[in-house]
């Protein structure tokens, strides 16, 4: 049997890390077991569905890198299809029309509410031989089976039962003529041989409904397997006041897709006790009976920590991939400087975000005029322009300028001057990068290039004489 599973978001908002984990999970397993992937946007509820939202769970799932083999479906688009299956659902007796005015049912439920019983269709117009005009309104209700129970083996939970008592007849059509959401899921499962089916858990209670339509319908019933869900690191439901949690404000914020996708994995599934799957390892290794039955917390810092394990392990020029985009968005123009690859060499150790990268690395390709005013106070003082002018000389007769040259520079300065290295690295880091804290000052001097660090020494220099002038 081929392995078939699907991604069904409703374009109601973002991509948000639950349904990015629910995709994570739904196509790891058929990655795993060679099977095919459909993404289908459950767009039915017209009012709440924007293609704002269409195009970010789009963004999302291709910066995430989960591709689909089928796809993307539009219910909207399928909507005769739904409606064909329930005209010979009516035909065959397995769906009727209800004409209950919106009174009685309300009457009703008052009633049952009253009497302490939840509300349920009674099942009025169910064998009713009442006849009506043809144009009369009315809804199509499914007719779920009486007696029995509806029993599945969730693949995460183990078996789960419901009583038919407990479930009454679905509307599947309603006034206006459109299909209901848990009948559009259903037809949708049958034509796109879904064979298992990966969702969150606040779907449960609409799997014996569907189970059950299937079984009308003679359909073949997929696998189910519900998700828990995911709490803020406070323990309540996660939402927008536990920072971000559409999955591009992950991109905006500086994450790997590569990061977000381990951690994403580990919340709620493990593999003893290793932390880092590269994603072949986990299209190797997941299983849906090693997903945790129990919510998952989410962990901003943990996320951090794998995100500074990627940026450092990636090959660097993968990683550079990502940050130019950051890049673009600080508006520095990097033709006249180091490339990429080497900034995330430079600056991976540092940086927990690509973001943070991003901004830190503004001296390597952009001149400046003002220096930290913290730092320069510290560090370009009067006493400092002996070093600054020894160590530029020897910086200026460099003819092959490498990280090796350039700190034998410094040291020989410093050696020179019977000083400790920090009282040359110092002034030379912040005269070159203007700020405090950078990488290693021979790596970094090197990166920025010969010219342009001598010309930033000079502007040190005139900075020092200019506050020698005022003392
Ligand atoms: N459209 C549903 C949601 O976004 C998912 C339904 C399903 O997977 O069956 O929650």
């Amino acid at each position: 049997m081929k392995i078939k599973t699907r991604f069904a978001p409703s374009p109601t908002g973002y991509l948000h890390v639950g349904g990015a984990r629910t995709a994570l999970y739904s196509w790891l397993f058929t990655r795993h077991a060679g099977g095919e992937f459909v993404l289908r946007i459950e767009d039915t509820d017209l009012e709440r569905s924007t293609q704002d939202a269409i195009d970010a769970i789009m963004d999302g799932m291709n910066w995430l890198n989960l591709d689909w083999d089928e796809g993307p479906y539009f219910q909207t688009k399928r909507f005769d299809r739904y409606n064909a299956v329930i005209d010979e659902m009516l035909e065959q007796g397995t769906a009727y029309k209800c004409y209950c005015s919106k009174e009685r049912l309300e009457a009703l439920r008052e009633t049952q509410m009253e009497n302490g019983e939840k509300p349920r269709y009674d099942g009025h117009c169910r064998d009713s031989q009442c006849s009506h005009a043809a144009d009369e309104p009315h809804v199509v209700r499914f007719r779920n089976p009486q007696e029995g129970s509806v029993i599945f083996d969730d693949k995460i939970r183990g078996p789960i039962e419901f009583s038919n008592q407990e479930l009454d007849d679905l509307i599947i059509r309603r006034t206006d003529g459109a299909p209901t959401y848990n009948f559009c899921v259903v037809v949708d499962d049958w034509d796109m041989e879904i064979t298992h089916v990966i969702r969150g858990e606040d779907h449960i209670n609409n799997t014996p409904r569907q189970i059950n339509i299937l079984k009308a319908l003679g359909a073949p019933v997929p696998e189910y397997a519900h998700v828990s869900m995911i709490l803020g690191d406070d323990g309540k439901k996660l939402s927008k006041r536990h920072g971000a949690v559409g999955v591009m404000q992950y991109r905006d914020d500086g994450y790997l897709p590569q990061a977000l996708l381990n951690y994403l994995v580990r919340l709620g599934w493990s593999h003893g006790d290793q932390e880092i799957f590269s994603i072949d390892e986990m299209k190797a290794l997941f299983t849906l009976e090693a997903i945790n039955k129990s919510a998952s917390a989410f962990n901003t810092e943990k996320l951090q920590w794998l995100n500074h394990h990627y940026i450092n392990h990636m090959p660097a020029e993968e990683v550079a991939v990502y940050l130019a985009w950051h890049i673009e968005q600080q508006g520095i123009e990097t033709r006249n400087g180091p490339e990429l690859k080497d900034i995330v060499k430079l600056l991976g150790e540092r940086c927990k975000t690509l973001k943070e990268m991003a901004e830190s690395c503004h001296y390597f390709y952009q001149d400046f005029s003002e220096f930290d005013a913290d730092a320069a106070k510290k560090h370009l003082r009067p006493v400092a322009r002996q070093p600054l002018e020894a160590v530029r000389a020897k910086l200026a007769a460099i003819t092959d300028w490498t990280p090796e040259n350039v700190h034998d520079a410094i040291q020989g300065t410093a050696d020179e001057l019977g000083v400790g290295m920090g009282k040359v690295g110092m002034p030379l880091r912040v005269a070159v990068t203007g700020v405090g804290q950078s990488p290693g000052m021979d790596v970094t001097v090197q990166a920025i290039g010969q010219a342009r660090s001598l010309k930033r020494i000079d502007q040190a220099l005139a900075y020092i004489a200019e506050r020698e002038a005022q003392a």
